[in-house]
Parts: structure tokens; C-alpha cells; sequence
């Protein structure tokens, strides 16, 4: 994928970090929304039961499909063109925007009205699209709001996640030449109304697709709004845009993802519209469109497929509930990021999709492992793993900080060695008196600076592991009678498994 196709990094990720964490009005209104989607997605998966199971289900389907992807492909394909869809592949964004500009060209229109889809985002196709004179219009509320702002998506579901209703009543304001007051039934209204006209006017309805049923050749839609449904309901013409991995085979597979897409992004047990479109409008059909096409974009993910690290990114559903479980997410939003897609899920997608594997390897620093993402993932995608294996091949191709570089051959140099170990520790615990107060080490000066501007680091303790086993030790032959023998087994083990270098489980990288 061409750095275009992934959106424009002039920066580093620490210094858009760095200006998200100082706009307090980002900060709040993407907390205030990734709690109120959590806490969403906490009661929906809980009330379901057997949450896991159904997880487990998720992702048993989506390695099938990805594990067969060229089969059920070929067979979504067939059953689409033999159902009057004009199918198109498209290996590159260069190509697939292309074709999209060609049916638009060739249907001479105007404008073009669009329900959210992010390989759009992807492919820049509104850009390209306003270069031939065709204009696009947003109609999902989110990404209307940041169409007007002249922005782009900082979530995969919530496009204007970053913006409160005061900054949106202004942008609404200045459309409608007029002042409306910041309420969102006043908003939501005026937006409708001015929709409604697009979506008369259009030539072209355009749209991403959540999933394509290989079986019969369909394509599915979830949404909110029911914009979508008049997108692919009233201009004469629809084009779809679909990643080459949205397919599911069957629609007993689409049950599964229909159970965890929707509670998973936003904690609705069901989505409010969901649309299966078989082909264009029969003749007996009240409504929809003449001529249907779908382009499957590749641009990169073919490149994931058989690779160990990455094949499992395939498996996303795009339901954002990585980047609302993400710390590191709530506190900078979807911008800071760089790319198309940002959270947890962006900063191992937008690396695996661009060729220019140095341009992006910064974003898997923007992430603290704590395995949050993997948790909360509905088909299990081990991402904490991902950015762990980024961050190992940046430092592996020369790409790293020298200083980082250095200080961890040092700390190598010491925790392999216990007397090394040893004397370490108490230079340290001599040393830190000087710059520990209440507790903690507080100085912001040379690498404890980006730490220590936003939290305290934690002393060393008085008292090492190795001093309380000594004493624990003591204390058993005091009492003249030998220690329980669990709680031997135990640290002998802890000791064992400290000394082979191991003692994280799960999610632990940290
Ligand atoms: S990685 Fe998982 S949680 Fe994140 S968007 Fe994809 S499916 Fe959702």
C-alpha cells in the first residue's frame, strides 16, 4: 500500500501523542465515550453468558474462512455475478480507485452519497472522487460531522469520537448558515433534513460491507442509522467496497457475528438495521438499484495471508472494542496514531498493510501490552503478541534508539548475574534516597522525563525478594520445624522460573 492509501505521517507518534494529551476537550469527550462503550459492552457480553464460548466460535470461523479465503472467495464471486452483480478485483488502491472512478465516469454523476465504510477512508476515494467533479457526501452522522470539519475517522465506529456537541453545533452552524443550539435533537434534525436532499440527488449510492455471505453471494450491513438503507435503496446505481477478508461462509456463520459485532462495539445485543443485498432490484422489487458493483480491494492483505505473525489480523471484524479497552487509546484518541485505522488494532494493521514497513514503525510503541486489546476482542486476535513482534523487528533492522539500544544490554548485563544483581541493587537503594519524596521518584529529567510527567515511578523496596526469603528461611529454623512444604515448592519454583528467565503468563509483556 502506497503511504497515501495509509493517510499522511509527517510526525512522529510521540509528538502527536504529545498534542492530544494537551487537548483537554480530545481527552474528555474520548473518555466520556470509549466508558460509556465499555461499560456497554461489559453488561451485553455478561447478560449473553457463555461470552468465551461464543468468542471461541468467532474466531473458529474467521480462521476457517481466512485459512480458505481463495475458495470461498471464488464461490461469493460467482454466486454474486450470477445474481446480476458486476464483480471487480482490485489489487491495489491505485486500482480499486480507479474502477470506482471509472462506473462513476461511465454514469456521468454528480454526487455520490456514502454509508461509513473505512476502506474508503483507506483508498482517499472522496479526494479522488471530488478530482473528476463528483461530489461525495457522508451520511453516517459521525462521518458527516468530520467530512464538515474537513478531518478524519479517530475511531473505527464512532468517526467523531474526539468531538463534544459544542464543537459539532458550530460546524452545523456554520452549514447551515445559521445558529443551532447545541442539543442533539436539534443537530440530529437539521442533518436529517439536509440528507434527505443528497440522497434524492444522488447517481451513485456507495458503501463498505461488514461481511459478504459466500454462500449466496450476498453482502451484509450493520448500522445505526438506516442511512445506509437508503443508500442502497434509492440511487440507481450501488457501489460496494469490501476488504477481500469480509467474507463468512454461510449465514449460520453470520448469526455468530451478528451476536458478537454488535456487542461487542457499541454493547447493543443487536444492531438496530442489518441488510443482506442480494443483487441489484429484480423487476418485481418496489425499490433498490439498476446496477450494482462490488469492488474487492486487496492493498495489502494478501501480503498477511501465510505469515505467522500477521495471518491473524484478517480475522478483524472491525468492531473498535480493542481501541475502547486500549489506555493508551483513551488517553491520545484515534489522530495520534497516523493511519487509517488507529487503537491497538491500527498500530499492527497500518504497519502490515505499508510496504514502507520503517515509515510506521513507531505506532507499536503506542501501546502499554497489558493485553487489554486481546481481551476484549471477539475472535481473539493476540495483538499484544503483534506489537511485541513490531517493536522486536524495529530494534532487529538497526531502527531502534541507541540509547534504549544500550541501557538494555546493561540491564542484561546485570539481572544475568545474581552478585551483579546484588550490588546493583543496593547502589540503588543507597542512591534513590536522594530523589524519592512521598514515596515515589518524581524527577522529570532525562529518560524518567515522559514517565514521570504523567505518574510516579515506584522506589525500590526496602526489602528485596531475596531478603524476605531469607527471613522466611530464618524464621522456619527458628521455630525449629521446616517450612510448609507448599510454600517451598512454591518459591522454589518462582525462584526456578526467575533464574530461566521466564514468570510472565499471559498478556504480561510488560
Ligand atoms: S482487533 Fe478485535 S477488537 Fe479490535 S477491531 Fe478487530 S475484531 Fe474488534
Amino acid at each position: 500500500m502506497s503511504s497515501t492509501a495509509a493517510g499522511s505521517k509527517q510526525s512522529t507518534v510521540k509528538q502527536r501523542a504529545e498534542l492530544a494529551l494537551n487537548d483537554e476537550f480530545l481527552r474528555k469527550a474520548v473518555k466520556f465515550t470509549t466508558e460509556r462503550l465499555r461499560s456497554g459492552k461489559k453488561s451485553a457480553s455478561e447478560e449473553h453468558g457463555n461470552w468465551d464460548d461464543w468468542r471461541e466460535r468467532g474466531r473458529q470461523i474467521r480462521l476457517h474462512t481466512i485459512a480458505h479465503l481463495d475458495y470461498y472467495l471464488n464461490l461469493f464471486a460467482d454466486n454474486a455475478r450470477a445474481n446480476g452483480v458486476h464483480i471487480h478485483f482490485a489489487q491495489t488502491d491505485v486500482e480499486a480507485v480507479r474502477i470506482a472512478l471509472e462506473i462513476a465516469q461511465r454514469k456521468q454523476a454528480k454526487s455520490v452519497v456514502k454509508s461509513k465504510s473505512m476502506v474508503t477512508e483507506e483508498l482517499h476515494l472522496n479526494r479522488a472522487l471530488d478530482s473528476i467533479g463528483v461530489e461525495a457526501i457522508e451520511t453516517d452522522l459521525g462521518e458527516y460531522i468530520i467530512q464538515l470539519a474537513g478531518e478524519t475517522p479517530s475511531h473505527i465506529i464512532i468517526p467523531a469520537i474526539h468531538k463534544n456537541r459544542y464543537q459539532i453545533a458550530d460546524l452545523l452552524s456554520a452549514e447551515a448558515g445559521e445558529t443551532l443550539a447545541p442539543d442533539t435533537q436539534i443537530l440530529a434534525g437539521f442533518v436529517r433534513k439536509k440528507l434527505r436532499e443528497k440522497f434524492l440527488e444522488a447517481d451513485i449510492g456507495m458503501t463498505g460491507c461488514n461481511f459478504a455471505i459466500a454462500e449466496t453471494g450476498s453482502m451484509v450491513l450493520f448500522e445505526n442509522e438506516g442511512n445506509a438503507r437508503m443508500v442502497t435503496t434509492v440511487p440507481k446505481t450501488q457501489i460496494t467496497l469490501m476488504g477481500m477478508e469480509r467474507i463468512i461462509p454461510s449465514f449460520e456463520d453470520l448469526e455468530v457475528m451478528a451476536t458478537l459485532l454488535p456487542r461487542s462495539a457499541t454493547g447493543q445485543k443487536l444492531t438496530v438495521y442489518m441488510s443482506a443485498i442480494t443483487g441489484p432490484r429484480r423487476s418485481d422489487d418496489a425499490d433498490g438499484p439498476d446496477e450494482m458493483h462490488i469492488i474487492i480491494v486487496d492493498n495489502g492483505r494478501s501480503n498477511q495471508l501465510g505469515d505467522p505473525e500477521f495471518q491473524e489480523l484478517l480475522n478483524c471484524i472491525r468492531c473498535g472494542a480493542c481501541l475502547n479497552a486500549c489506555p493508551v487509546y483513551r488517553h491520545i484518541g484515534g489522530h495520534a496514531y497516523g493511519g487509517t485505522y488507529s487503537g491497538p488494532i491500527g498500530a499492527v494493521l497500518t504497519p502490515a498493510l505499508n510496504s514502507n514497513v520503517a515509515e510506521w514503525d513507531d505506532i507499536a510503541n503506542a501501546s502499554s501490552l497489558c493485553g487489554a486489546c486481546y481481551e476484549a476482542c471477539p475472535v481473539k486476535i493476540p495483538l499484544h503478541d503483534m506489537l511485541v513482534y513490531l517493536r522486536r523487528r524495529k530494534v532487529e533492522s538497526g531502527n531502534g534508539s541507541k540509547l534504549e539500544s544500550a541501557g538494555m544490554k546493561g540491564f542484561s548485563a546485570v539481572m544475568g548475574d545474581a552478585r551483579r544483581m546484588r550490588s546493583a541493587l543496593k547502589i540503588g537503594q543507597f542512591g534513590q534516597k536522594l530523589v524519592v519524596r512521598e514515596g515515589g521518584i518524581r524527577l522529570r529529567l532525562g529518560p524518567l522525563k515522559g514517565w514521570n510527567t504523567y505518574r510516579v515511578a515506584p522506589s525500590l523496596p526496602k526489602h528485596t525478594f531475596r531478603d524476605r526469603w531469607k527471613e522466611v528461611d530464618r524464621d522456619a529454623q527458628m521455630k525449629g520445624k521446616p517450612l510448609d512444604p507448599a510454600v517451598q515448592a512454591r518459591m522454589e519454583a518462582i525462584v526456578k522460573q526467575r533464574q530461566q528467565g521466564g514468570g510472565h503468563g499471559h498478556g504480561g509483556h510488560a
